[in-house]
């Protein structure tokens, strides 16, 4: 399934396209926004089908994809739509002005065959400074004959005035409960791990899908189990942890911490007494539950911003090792190891 229907959720954005479609009345310029793989872009290249249609759908604003300009829109081999997409060999990827400027000399023309040139820009916060106010200039002179899509998780990153000129549409987060399902009904995912992904997902079906893949999910629940178990052990038990922590790599070692932070927060939102249905470590609610039973809502707080200190000290190389030393002393006990030994 294809076109508006084929896109997860988002019902109420597409619903007011397709009805500003229909009624001749879609702004010029419009400006989709949401988290990243939240289905933005599909948004949008289903806006310049359905605004190209020649098919019956297209009275309902919406694009039948079996007509010569969505199949070719489809292909990317339709002359009237362009997508542009920030230059990725680069360090620090831009969309640059010449890109921009190639783009606004065939917008002085007319469309070759489509009722309505469609440019999509891509990330659009890539853009340039220059290619920014390059567009700008058009987007303040519409011709009527080009629709500009920009796309972008970054909204704040694009200058004010291109903003301004633009339409917005806001794409929410997904419900979990719809990531979940679409995971397990169209990406076969298996339900247990369909949970925890789409929990951890920040209603973005793309992550969850990133997250779904065999072995993503499972560090997190290993460092998760071994410090809960500190809990039981002794100072050698965590000496021994730390030091295995001190050896994995930075990036490793920073996504472990990173995930000790969403189990403090889960156990703290247990510990408040809030609904075991916002937890994200879903697979792992026992130990939430054991943790919450034991640890005040401020000591869980403070656990978690024991964690963002050692993350900030290892970003400015202090010692791995001691810093996880001090940091599981005090998940393992809320002592320090000099009242351990
Ligand atoms: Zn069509």
């Amino acid at each position: 399934m294809e076109g508006f229907a084929g896109i997860l959720g988002h019902e109420r954005a597409i619903g007011i396209l397709r009805r500003s479609i229909v009624a001749g009345r879609l702004h010029h310029a419009t400006l989709i926004v949401g988290p990243v793989g939240v289905g933005k872009r599909r948004v949008a290249d289903a806006l310049s089908r359905a605004l190209n249609c020649v098919g019956e759908s297209a009275a309902q604003g919406a694009p039948c994809e079996a007509c010569t300009h969505c199949l070719r829109i489809a292909e990317g081999i339709h002359p009237d739509v362009r997508v542009v997409v920030p230059d990725t060999s680069k360090a620090r990827p831009t969309i640059p002005i010449a890109v921009i400027r190639e783009l606004l000399r065939e917008v002085n023309y007319r469309p070759y065959e489509a009722r309505c040139r469609v440019i999509i820009v891509d990330e659009a916060d890539a853009l340039t400074e220059e290619a920014a106010n390059a567009l700008l200039k058009t987007l303040e002179e519409p011709t009527g004959e080009t629709l500009f899509a920009l796309v972008t998780a970054r909204p704040q990153r694009l200058l004010a005035t291109i903003r301004s000129r633009c339409q917005l549409v806001r794409l929410a987060p997904l419900p979990r409960a719809l990531v979940q399902r679409h995971l397990v009904e169209q990406a076969g995912v298996p339900l247990e791990r369909a949970e925890v992904c789409a929990a951890f997902s920040e209603g973005s079906i793309g992550k969850a899908l990133m997250l779904s893949q065999e072995g993503v999910l499972d560090a997190r629940r290993e460092i998760i189990e071994a410090v809960a178990a500190l809990r039981e052990a002794d100072a050698l038990d965590v000496f021994a942890l730390a030091s295995k922590q001190a050896r994995v790599g930075n990036q490793e070692l920073q996504a472990n911490l990173e995930s000790l932070k969403t189990f403090y927060r889960d156990v703290a939102l247990a510990s408040a007494g809030a609904n075991d249905d916002r937890a994200i470590n879903v697979d792992l609610r026992p130990l939430i539950a054991q943790a919450a039973s034991e640890l005040t809502l401020e000591a869980a707080i403070r656990h978690i911003e024991q964690i963002d200190a050692v993350q900030s000290g290892l970003r400015a190389y202090v010692d791995a090792h001691l810093l996880l030393e001090d940091l599981f002393f005090s998940l393992a006990s809320g002592r320090s190891p000099r009242s351990t030994l």
